[in-house]
């Protein structure tokens, strides 16, 4: 498999509009774009870095993932995203090297990415996305 860069950091936070005045009022970073996607309860806002990209999530209701990951943890960084070649060559490779995944196969996320995650317990506990556009 071939992993081609981080595509972006993934940031859970309580509200998009109150929070951007961190990121785009004072760091100045551009808000690229902003999407929910109902499936999975969340509304993204994508700040593109250089060759990478924040990517700051919101619940859209209060038991969606984020909001439960808020409850628990607070606001900060959710996942960590690694944009890859050959999304499911990579996720075949690493389940026959024993890596436990969230999903056995990718899904579409934000922007029509295609996107799986691998379980924290197999990555130190940092939730890993493995997206391809
Ligand atoms: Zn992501």
């Amino acid at each position: 498999m071939k992993i081609l860069k981080i595509d972006h950091i993934g940031i859970a936070v309580s509200s998009i509009d109150e929070k951007k005045n961190f990121w785009i009022d004072a760091l100045g970073l551009q808000l690229e774009g902003k999407e929910t996607v109902e499936e999975q309860k969340v509304t993204t806002a994508f700040l593109p870095v250089g060759e990478s990209e924040v990517e700051l999530l919101e619940s859209t209701s209060k038991d969606g993932p984020i909001a439960k990951y808020i409850e628990k943890r607070g606001e900060g960084i959710q996942h960590v995203a690694f944009r890859v070649e050959n999304i499911e060559q990579a996720l075949a490779e690493l389940k026959e090297k024993g890596i436990a995944l969230i999903d056995q196969t990718p899904r579409i996320g934000a922007g029509g990415a295609k996107i799986a995650f691998l379980h924290p317990k197999a990555t130190s506990g940092v939730l890993v996305e493995l997206c391809e556009r």
